[in-house]
């Protein structure tokens, strides 16, 4: 008998090492693995000066408290910083956890209530962010959610400006929906988000948690669309596999952020602090970002030369290392069958597969990847397409 809340639908494979774009399993099965940890390992498994960053912390001290000045805080969130062109940073320790300081600081703001939020999105499982998030599924079961969300269409403008009014705080926006199905936002709507929320006080709440960190290619995705978000929230990648989430804010808002609004007891860990600036340190760069755009680029074309033919695919998307296949079926088969060929894949909603791989994955493992997810898809076109 397991004595584990049965929370998740773990899969078979039990991990023994990795390293790198590879993971090998507790039977000696080799995995490339496309999901990064579910968009946390961007640097790879164990990237080495992340690793070194840590080991020469963990000799230092662990914890000490957000008592302490913290130089190794402020460096990080001088690099986060620099990186995205906000003000200000407060450390917590995961997405959930950033984005319920966004909402917290945009209410306080603001003096009002509301926050918009999008159909499809995905925000965290706390009370406040799994009321913010914009599906049925994750809220099943938990009663009536707070009040404060109203949702609308993504990519809609109209269905924007027709709930924007008075008491409206923020409105929170992922610029493309991660677990929602890759769901690219587009340009003229994101910005049209952003002026709606100009002319009515409202500020503009950006969650990067799943797009930042270089994942696509800038270190936080909205610089794809020339956005000035007044708060942006950021954490999977940001730690390289140590738990760590950040809300990011314009100066004005410090403000409200004074001491004893707001804290974490574990927020700005040493361990995790030091993890996040070797990490930022790497990715933060001219060449490493361009390295990524390229490697982008082969990914998809992969993705499309490989898969064109296949009828029973409706869709690629993405962005930068973010990529989703959307099936015309329910994917958790084909999932099972890409890891029993050793590729490790996510899903996204019931019919897209969602591929994460490391941002410092090779071309040839982005190609073995591919051919993979084109046999598993050929092999299984017939049943899976009678099933259908
Ligand atoms: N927001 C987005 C866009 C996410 O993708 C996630 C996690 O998948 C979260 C928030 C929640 O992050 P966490 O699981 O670290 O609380």
């Amino acid at each position: 008998m397991s004595h584990l809340f049965p929370t998740y639908t773990r899969w078979e494979v039990e991990p023994e090492i990795a390293g790198g774009s590879m993971l090998i399993d507790k039977n000696g099965n080799s995995y490339l693995d496309f999901t990064s940890g579910i968009g946390v390992c961007n640097l790879g498994h164990r990237p080495k000066n992340v690793e070194d960053a840590v080991l020469k912390q963990l000799n230092q001290f662990w914890h000490i408290s957000n008592l302490f000045q913290s130089s190794s805080q402020e460096t990080a969130a001088k690099m986060l910083a620099e990186a995205s062109g906000l003000d200000r940073v407060f450390f917590a320790n995961s997405g959930a956890e950033a984005n319920e300081a966004a909402i917290k600081l945009a209410r306080k703001a603001t003096g009002k209530s509301k926050i918009i939020t999008f159909n499809s999105s995905f925000h965290g499982r706390t009370f406040a962010t799994m009321s913010a998030t914009g599906q049925d599924k994750i809220k099943y079961g938990f009663g009536p959610m707070l009040e404060t969300f109203v949702y609308v269409s993504y990519n809609d403008i109209e269905a924007v400006k027709r709930e924007i009014g008075r008491d409206i705080a923020a409105v929170m926006i992922e610029v493309v929906q991660g677990e929602g199905g890759i769901h690219v936002g587009k340009k003229d709507f994101l910005q049209g988000v952003e002026q709606l929320c100009k002319q009515h006080n409202a500020l503009f709440i950006i969650d990067e948690i799943q797009t930042g960190i270089g994942r696509t290619g800038k270190p936080f995705a909205f610089q794809h669309y020339d956005l000035g978000p007044d708060l942006i929230t950021t954490a999977k990648g940001l730690g390289s596999g140590f738990p760590i989430g950040a809300c990011l804010g314009k100066e004005n808002l410090a403000q409200y952020f004074g001491a004893g609004s707001h804290g974490s007891t574990f927020g700005g860990n040493p361990l995790s602090i030091a993890a996040s600036i070797a990490t930022m340190d790497t990715i933060f760069k001219e060449d490493f970002l361009a390295e990524v755009v390229d490697k982008s680029e082969y990914f998809f074309e992969q993705l499309r030369n490989q898969l064109h033919h296949l009828s029973m695919i409706e869709n690629i998307r993405g962005i930068g290392m973010m990529a989703g296949i959307e099936c015309k079926f329910s994917v958790t088969t084909v999932l099972s069958e890409l890891r029993n060929m050793g590729l490790l894949a996510l899903p996204a909603g019931d019919k897209v597969i969602r591929l994460l791989p490391p941002l410092t994955i090779s071309e040839e493992h982005i190609k073995n990847g591919v051919n993979i997810i084109k046999e598993v898809l050929e092999t299984s076109a017939k049943p899976l397409e009678h099933v259908y």
